[in-house]
């Protein structure tokens, strides 16, 4: 079939991102997927008329009418986003016109496929990096006017659309997916950037897709990316979007990437020291700074002492440049967890990490992940050793969680392997229910959850707090948080000796020191309303 682009249909395209309003003290960002989709479409369909709607802008949860009245209707649907997702699809089930296209894209789109096709039988995924795949599915919309949604179903099939998932004659079809080739990808069609910034939300920029470690057993990102590595942007396409951004009086911007340095250090010092310059000549704001900075914990040690030395520049490079916070995804402190994870760390290597940013002075949050299915107690002892030994057992993030097992990871298709029939599905967490498989780690767990929930609602909104509030109230609670974690993992400690020794639990004293900690942050809340 030829696709041409003269004596085509009229099309027109509304884009939707799914996230559910947010809630005081929520960080709004702006809704760069579905900007990003349209940047795409518009380079290489520019005949096609393109509107878009962020749910988190309608308070009441609804999208507008006209939104849904489009012939092509795109829904971007994220981790979380579940009961919301059925809302909107049932709202465009309902209002929606007969022969429309409805497209959905996002991590259930991804992931489970099957699962939103079973809530609307016609309903087209497109699993991955959704801008090849948009864009043909467009294209074949456009040259086959008058044709039936069921026949263009068949179309999208037979032209084989990058991603696509559809049900078509009783059966689930899946196109292997294609990735963006970045060196060539258009800027992102901001048009909801102002009313992000006028409902005090944050832009985002994409640097580059993907990780070049690749090959975390729990992590989704390789999936995402059709299973390829770490993709630089070209620095002047960044530097441009920068550009923009920074004329419509940005002065934050969080990073969308996964991986900021991948396998090219040299291009990330590059990257810094053109921004600088740019702030210098002031093409851009000298206050913008950059959050949510990804950094693997490998990527910051070398045993050549140049390249040692290039990481260490690169760091100072980046405080300059604005750069005020990385986050590190440290998962674990235990060497056999590590290994598990297949994280290509190692406790060492975490450990080297760590004191490679305290040298620097990098400002860094952490990720960690204490518990999976085939925790030791041992393991949880090893961590708690870690966290002590590094310092990080007085920081504020939250470190004492249970690893999600997510459908479409290395860990999703072991669990799927494990013996017993029943392998239920958290919607909302898009991740498998599970127990582990030492009894006493199942004990130790519930025992803390019962511990951690009771205070569940003030540390939560202490949480939410530092995500909004200046820097002075930030750093306070902070501090506050910080002895938190460090009671919640001597409690821990105390539930997993008493668990191998069978002997009684007792944190009567731990409950006064908490309750202490509460009372302090929540009279910081207070007087800070
Ligand atoms: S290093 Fe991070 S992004 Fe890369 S595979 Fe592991 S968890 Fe995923």
């Amino acid at each position: 079939m030829e696709l041409g682009s003269k004596g085509l249909e009229n099309v027109d395209l509304s884009l939707i991102d799914v996230r559910p309003p947010t809630r005081h003290g929520e960080s709004l960002h702006e809704p760069i997927a579905i900007e990003v989709l349209s940047g795409a479409v518009k380079e290489a369909l520019p005949e096609v008329d393109i509107r878009l709607t962020s749910n988190q802008f309608h308070d009441n949860g609804q999208i507008p009418n006209d939104a849904l009245q489009s012939r092509v209707v795109g829904l971007s649907i994220g981790v979380g986003d579940w009961p919301t997702a059925q809302n909107v699809l049932d709202q465009a089930v309902r209002n929606g016109t007969g022969d429309q296209v409805l497209v959905a894209g996002g991590s259930y789109a991804t992931y489970m496929p099957e699962r939103l096709i079973e809530e609307v039988p016609h309903l087209v995924c497109i699993q991955g990096e959704g801008e090849e795949g948009l864009v043909k599915l467009l294209q074949i919309v456009m040259a086959n006017r008058g044709k039936t949604r069921e026949q263009l179903t068949r179309l999208f099939v037979s032209n084989e659309v990058p991603g696509l998932a559809v049900r078509n004659d009783d059966v689930l079809v899946q196109i292997p997916q294609q990735t963006t080739d970045l060196s060539r990808a258009p800027l992102p069609d901001r048009v909801l950037l102002p009313e992000t910034l006028s409902r005090g939300g944050v832009s985002l920029i994409e640097m580059g897709r993907g990780c070049q470690h690749n090959a975390c057993s729990f992590c989704c990102i390789p999936g995402k990316h059709n299973g390829e590595k770490w993709r630089p942007k070209p620095i002047e396409n960044i530097i441009q979007d920068l550009r923009d951004l920074s004329n419509a009086g940005i002065t934050r911007v969080d990073l969308a990437d996964e991986d900021f340095i991948g396998n090219d250090l040299d291009r990330a010092i590059k990257l810094c020291e053109r921004i600088l310059e740019e702030k210098r000549q002031g093409s851009l704001n000298p206050v913008l700074t950059f959050s949510f900075v990804d950094l693997r914990a490998k990527s910051l040690i070398s045993n050549d002492l140049m390249k040692q030395e290039k990481i260490m520049k690169l760091l100072g490079l980046m405080k300059q440049a604005g750069f005020h916070e990385v986050f590190l995804g440290l998962e674990s402190g235990a060497c056999a967890a590590l290994k598990r994870m297949r994280k290509g760390s190692s406790p060492k290597i975490n450990a080297q990490a760590v004191a490679v940013l305290n040298e620097a002075n990098m400002p860094f949050d952490f990720g960690f992940i204490f518990f999976d299915k085939e925790s030791s107690l041992g393991d949880l002892k090893e961590s708690i050793r870690f966290l002590r030994e590094t310092g990080l057992d007085h920081r504020h993030p939250r470190v004492i969680k249970k690893m999600r097992i997510q459908p479409g990871t290395v860990a999703g298709r072991n669990f799927l392997g494990y013996p017993g029939e029943d392998k239920p599905i958290n919607m909302d967490l898009l991740a498998y229910e599970y127990d582990f498989d030492d009894p006493q780690v199942v004990e130790v767990h519930n025992r803390f959850l019962e511990w951690e929930d009771q205070n569940k609602v003030s540390t939560d909104s202490f949480c939410r707090a530092i995500g909004y509030c200046d820097d002075v109230l930030r750093k306070e609670l902070e501090a506050i948080l910080g002895e938190i974690r460090s009671t919640d993992l001597r409690v821990l400690e105390h539930i997993i000796d008493a668990t191998e020794n069978c002997t009684a639990i007792n944190l009567v004293q731990f409950h006064e020191e908490y309750s202490q900690l509460i009372d302090a942050g929540n009279s910081i809340l207070l007087e800070n309303n």
